[in-house]
This record gives C-alpha cells, structure tokens and sequence, in this order.
C-alpha cells in the first residue's frame, strides 16, 4: 500500500478535535476508501495542556501554526483557526508555498483571500480544498464545481446561517419578539455574545461570495455584495406571511442578470411549499437552479463539530486520493471581474408593510403614489394581522400589507419615498422582498 498521508491540524477548538477523533475512529475504512492510511502526524494550538478529548500523545505539537504549516513530513495543512488575517492567512500561504496541499474551513479568510490563496495553489500545483466553509456538512463547493461542471448555473441561494433561521423558525412557530429568540439562541450556544457578525448578514455573505465564484466563474468578491439582516424582522411581518402563503428565511441570493450577476442577502419571503420554507431551526440549505432542469437542494447541518469536520475529512481524503481541481473550479486567469449589479435594478415581487394615518384620502394617495411607478399589486391586507406591536395597535394607524408583482426596487423606493411626503403613514414602511420558487 502507498505510503500513508501526512497530516498537519492547526486549530483544535470544536472542529479540529472532531476531524482528528474522527481520523482515528475512521483509520481503517479510510485506508480502504483512499488506497493508503491518512494519519495527523502534528498539532497545534494557543493551549497546550488543555484537555481536548482526543490523544494526542503520538502527534507533534507546534506553539506556531506557520511552523508547523513548513514543517516538513506533512503532506497536508489543516487549517481550522480561523480568522481572515494572520495567523491563519499567513500559514496557509505558507503551507501551499512550501508545496502542501492546505484544507479549510475558513469562510472569512476564503471571501477576502480566496483568488490570491486559489493562484498561490495554483502556482505550486498543489489542492486548496474547503468544502466545510459553506454550510458545514452539506457537500456544496463540491456539487457545484464538480456536479454541475457542463450545466450552467442560473441562481443559487441559500440559507448558510443557523442562527438567523434559528431565530426566524421560533418568531414563526411561538409568535416571538426578536430580541427574546436571539436571547435563547445566545443561552444555547448557537449565537455569539455579539450576535451582529450574523444577524446582520455577515456570515452569509462570505458563504455566499464562495458559492458565486463557484457558481458564476466571478472572482470571490464579498464587497460586491448587497447586505440586509434580520433585526428589523417584526411579529406582524411573520404573521402576515403566514396568512399570505409565506415564510420569511434570511437568504443569500446569487443570480446570473442581464447586468451581471446580482449577489443579494436580506430576508426574503419564500413560497411555503418550497424546499427552501420546509427548513426549520439551525438547519442549512442550497438550492441551486441549473438551466434546463429543476431546482435541487441539499439540506443539512450548517455547522457543529462532527458535521464540520466530515466535511473537512472529505477534503483530506481528496489529497489521499490525489484529487487536485482548481479550487473555484477554474483556472484564476479565467475568473472574471464582479461588477456589483445594483440592487436599485433588482427586480421581483415585494412585500411592503406600511402604518396607514386612518384619514380620508390614505387609500387613494398610496394607490395614487404605487401607479406612478407603474407598480401592480398582487394583493392588499388592511386588518390587523396578528403580531402587530402595542405601539402600532396604539397608534391608531391601519397596518395595511400589499404584495406587488415583479417590479424594481427603484419604483418600490420611489414610491414609499413619496408615499411618505404624503404625510398618509407612520414610522418607516417595512419591505421584504419575495424570492420566486
Ligand atoms: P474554535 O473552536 O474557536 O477553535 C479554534 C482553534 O484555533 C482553537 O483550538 C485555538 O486554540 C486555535 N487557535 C486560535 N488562534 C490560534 C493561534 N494564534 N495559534 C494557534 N492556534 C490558534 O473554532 P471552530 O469552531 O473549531 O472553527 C474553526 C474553523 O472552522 C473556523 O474557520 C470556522 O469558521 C470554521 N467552521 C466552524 C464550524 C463550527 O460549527 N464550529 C462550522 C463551519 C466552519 P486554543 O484551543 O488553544 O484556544
């Protein structure tokens, strides 16, 4: 049998102690799977003596990841630290310099330095694979650089962050304010002390800038990406899509445009019957829309130390085999510019709430404002849907909910930016965009 691989795991918090527990339980079948052994041969971390739950008694221990990254006797770099600066970013580049190949589960690092990381594996000829940076355990990167390598991709889209549906799925079942499914998604460990980075789209779209490279052939852009969280999610919005056929997800959108491709994240309202609305709790989901075929989606865990580190093992077992694709699924030469396609030119269907003053005139100045923009609706709720805030019961303002046809986001901006000159409705319309099954 060939000679086993080598194997160098930098990062033992929740995901690297899985991956090498894993290694060690899966030794045998592994062997078999791959034609040769897959051993870690090295470690390292900030705490040595902390416990960890996996022997490491037979590895060598590294107090510097870029050392341990040039070490020689490793065939493989694992790099399950994190972060987009160093010391992550500098012992990858390392690793893949000194001519190893380097796994990852490092969406942060992926979306800032992917195209250089992707040209420094290129130029050593070497694997950069990261399949467990996008939705943990579901094989995303994979299927859609190597499954759909002949069809083109028309729109990909997703829920990749655990916590905003996790919150979104208990507003929606228990009728809950926002703040109070945050709190118990902090007290259970699937949000962060600062929740921000996630709620407020972040997480998403780094996964996103990933999967649109892939998808689209773009070089790995975040910055070109429209950015909305779930914070301003009311009880009445989650209402009122229930009655209206509706689930609100926080989804990361990418689809190929007549302008370029447009890479979106926001809440969105899907269609219940769809795939994407039967995905509940910390649960993740792709669906990716070929041309000439239906959509497809893949469900699964987002995250997690087993679910993680499978996928990271995926990627090891790649390099045991000698699998070595381009890491965006082409060469970096033929990746192209992202031009941010503005989101002023999105167009769709919307869902806008707005406090109408319940005064003579209201009805007629919204209707008025809406047909200026050449905006049509789909329908119109003016009673009182469940969830309405006491300060919004209070007012005295009629909640009234419409759903337009496809239309753009400059009308629906035009409009709602007269419609308030008006002086016909208080506070700040909500509006939430419909994504189409
Ligand atoms: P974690 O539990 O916080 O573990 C991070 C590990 O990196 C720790 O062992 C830490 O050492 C080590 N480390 C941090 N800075 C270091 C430094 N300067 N030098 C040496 N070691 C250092 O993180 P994780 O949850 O396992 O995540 C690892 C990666 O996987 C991240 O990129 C994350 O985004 C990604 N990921 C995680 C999940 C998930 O469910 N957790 C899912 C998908 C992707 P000490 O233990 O000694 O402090």
């Amino acid at each position: 049998m060939t000679e086993s691989l080598k194997v160098g795991v930098a990062g033992l918090g929740t995901v690297g102690a899985a991956l090498i527990a894993q290694i060690v339980r899966e030794r045998a079948m592994l062997a078999e799977r791959c034609g040769r052994g897959i051993e870690v041969v090295a470690v390292c971390a900030r705490a040595r003596n902390k416990d960890r739950g996996v022997d490491l008694r037979k590895m060598k221990w590294f107090d510097d990841p870029i050392a341990l990254a040039m070490a020689p006797g490793i065939d493989v770099f694992v790099e399950l630290m994190g972060g987009a600066g160093n010391p992550a970013k500098a012992a990858v580049e390392a690793a893949l310099a000194s001519g190893k190949a380097v796994v990852t589960a490092n969406k942060a690092l992926l979306a800032k330095h992917g195209v250089r990381l992707a040209a420094l594996a290129e130029k050593h000829k070497v694997a950069l694979n990261f399949e467990a940076a996008v939705a943990g355990a579901i094989p995303i990167v994979r299927t859609v650089r190597e499954e759909f390598a002949g069809n083109t991709i028309e729109r990909i889209y997703g829920i990749l962050n655990g916590t905003c549906n996790y919150i979104l799925t208990r507003m929606e079942q228990e009728g809950l304010a926002f703040d109070e499914c945050l709190k118990d998604a902090q007290r259970l460990g699937y949000a962060e002390a600062d929740p921000s980075f996630d709620i407020e789209g972040h997480d998403t779209a780094q996964k996103l800038a990933i999967l649109s490279s892939l998808a689209f052939g773009t070089k790995v852009d975040e910055s070109a990406i429209y950015v909305e969280g779930i914070s301003s999610i009311q009880p009445a919005d989650i209402a009122a899509a229930d009655e209206l056929g509706y689930r609100v997800k926080l989804l990361g959108v990418a689809v190929r445009t007549a302008k370029g491709v447009e890479q979106r994240v926001h809440p969105t309202m899907v269609r219940k019957d769809s795939a994407i609305a039967q995905v509940m709790g910390v649960t993740n989901a792709v669906t990716i829309d070929p041309r000439g075929i239906n959509p497809i989606t893949l469900i699964g865990p987002g995250a997690g130390g087993m679910a993680t580190a499978a996928s990271v093992l995926s990627d090891v077992a790649d390099v045991a085999r000698g699998m070595r694709l381009p890491p965006f699924g082409r060469p970096v030469a033929r990746l192209n510019g992202t031009s941010k396609a503005p989101m002023q030119r999105h167009e769709g269907g919307y869902y806008i709430r707005l406090l109408a003053r319940d005064k003579p005139g209201t009805a007629a100045a919204i209707a008025t404002r809406l047909a200026e923009q050449e905006i049509s609706l789909e329908s119109i709720v003016q009673r009182h849907p469940k969830g309405a805030s006491e300060a919004e019961t209070k007012s005295g303002a009629v909640p009234v909910i419409l759903i337009t046809y496809a239309t753009t986001e400059d009308a629906v901006r035009k409009a709602l930016a007269a419609v308030g000159r008006d002086r016909v409705i208080s506070g700040r319309p909500q509006v939430i965009r419909i994504e189409k099954n």
